[in-house]
């Protein structure tokens, strides 16, 4: 079998006595996009840091593609980690350059290699622009073009569309997508935007106080705790409702939905016998609706 892309083996990161990563496990085979979703501060770039040995780790193995030594790894990654930064007063295909040296290229091959990303990315027209010129969709978008300097297969992505406004993002997944299906870069990304990751990932790993608490496919994850179905079900009384839920034998009471009905998990019990039990219990229904899941009811309930 084919080694995975990346792999994590109980990961951990302490600032002080604070655990930022802790005890982290994850697999990405060769070809996901792989979404690593969490809130704010749930240790997403820490995380990433510590598997591209930026920073050290306090435990844990990381490997990438069978390789665990992070520098000898390195040639098989490009990574954005945070916002990409550039000299501003040179250009972009200067800043590239650097870049280009830097992995060790000839002059000839420099060129070719440049023309190559700044194509790869849409940024062919602008390269002789001052790079402190550039939108910020276009400095991810010279992000990307580095990144992809010395063909990696694995892409490391901190973030990609933060900050972008939807123009920029839709560009960026494009990309991304792109990067995916034509140059078959096997994708990391980290994310706080759920819609984004749905859309674009066949894989998530969700991480909050730097711990997994869920991971799969995204069909898997969308299906996770709630069997074949869940229900919406609505009440001018939600209290009474809620009571009334947590009476019934076999109703699995998941939470509360956005629009203010609760969710739940019907098991067997079907919709009409379940309208008559609430009604034999004085609650006044008003909907009883199929609910279709998103990601965000995914995060919401893991993370909750
Ligand atoms: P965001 O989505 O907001 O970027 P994140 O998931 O990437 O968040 P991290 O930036 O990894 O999270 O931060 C995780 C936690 O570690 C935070 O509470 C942060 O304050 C803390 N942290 C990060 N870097 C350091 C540091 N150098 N020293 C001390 N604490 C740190």
């Amino acid at each position: 079998m084919a080694e995975a892309a990346l792999q994590v083996f109980g990961l951990t990161r302490r600032y002080g006595a604070r655990v930022v990563v802790d005890d982290l496990h994850l697999q990405v085979e060769e070809g996901d996009v792989y979404g690593f979703l969490g809130p704010n501060g749930a240790g997403k770039t820490t995380a990433m840091r510590c598997m591209l040995g930026l920073i050290r780790r306090d435990a844990g193995n990381v490997s990438f593609f069978g390789e665990s030594d992070p520098v000898a790894a390195r040639r098989h990654i490009g990574a954005i980690i945070e916002t990409p930064s550039f000299h501003p007063w040179m250009s972009g295909r200067a800043n590239l350059a650097q870049a280009t040296a830097y992995a060790g290229l000839t002059p000839k091959e420099s060129g070719v290699e440049i023309d190559r990303v700044l194509e790869r990315v849409g940024l062919s027209e602008r390269a002789k622009d001052r790079a402190g010129t550039y939108s910020l969709g276009m400095k991810q978008r010279l992000g990307i073009a580095r990144a992809l300097i010395g063909r990696p297969r694995l892409m490391m992505l901190d973030e990609p569309t933060n900050g972008l406004d939807p123009r920029g993002m839709a560009e960026m997944r494009e990309l991304i997508r792109s990067l995916s299906l034509h140059d078959r870069i096997t994708i990391f990304i980290s994310s706080h935007l759920l819609a984004e990751v749905q859309a674009m990932c066949n894989r998530i790993g969700i991480i909050q106080h730097g711990k997994l608490r869920a991971e799969g496919r995204v069909e898997e994850l969308l299906g996770l705790g709630i069997g074949e179905s869940t229900l919406e079900i609505g009440s001018p009384d939600v209290d009474a409702l809620r009571a009334a839920l947590a009476a019934i034998v076999g109703v699995d009471v998941l939470g509360q939905g956005r629009s203010g009905r609760v969710i739940v998990r019907p098991n067997e019990v079907k919709p009409e016998e379940l309208n008559a039990r609430l009604n034999a219990a004085g609650v006044a229904v008003s909907a009883i609706v199929p609910t279709e899941r998103n990601l965000e009811d995914v995060f919401l309930e893991v993370t909750r």
